[in-house]
């Protein structure tokens, strides 16, 4: 009896309501990196040495191009990196639901648009008025 489409449908709309609640986002990566000064003199010239840091790079692409912004720990750094990962989050939701959609198209029958109940219905005038009247 039950819907074979209404557990994905449910589905759908948990993700839909995921998405609405969807705070800042941006699109880029956030990447810590350790780098070596080049003195040698310096601790950071011996190979077991790490280099300075950490140091933090916000890398985007705007029109195509790369963008990076050095970033220092810091609030900025926290506000970025919940920003990246709401984006991120956003992305993976909409993957989902994209293949929720399609599994819904798969298991939905094809006289549920109405059509097939329409051909047997007694009042004709509606059929006539169907695009589909055309084809017969
Ligand atoms: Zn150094």
């Amino acid at each position: 009896m039950a819907d074979p489409t209404s557990k994905l449908e449910m589905e759908r709309s948990a993700l839909l309501q995921k998405l609405a609640a969807t705070g800042d986002m941006r699109r880029g990566s956030i990447t810590e990196c350790y780098r070596r000064c080049g003195k040698a003199t310096c601790a950071c010239s011996a190979a077991d040495h790490p280099g300075h840091g950490p140091y933090y790079a916000f890398t985007t692409k705007v029109d195509g191009k790369t963008k990076t912004l050095q970033l220092r720990p810091g609030p900025l750094l926290t506000k970025m990196e919940r920003e990246v990962e709401t984006y991120r989050d956003f992305r993976g939701t909409c993957d989902k639901l994209i293949k929720v959609n399609e599994a819904i198209c798969v298991a939905r029958p094809v006289d549920a648009s109405g059509q097939e109940k329409k051909r047997h219905s007694p009042t004709s005038s509606n059929a006539r008025s169907l695009p589909r009247s055309k084809l017969s």
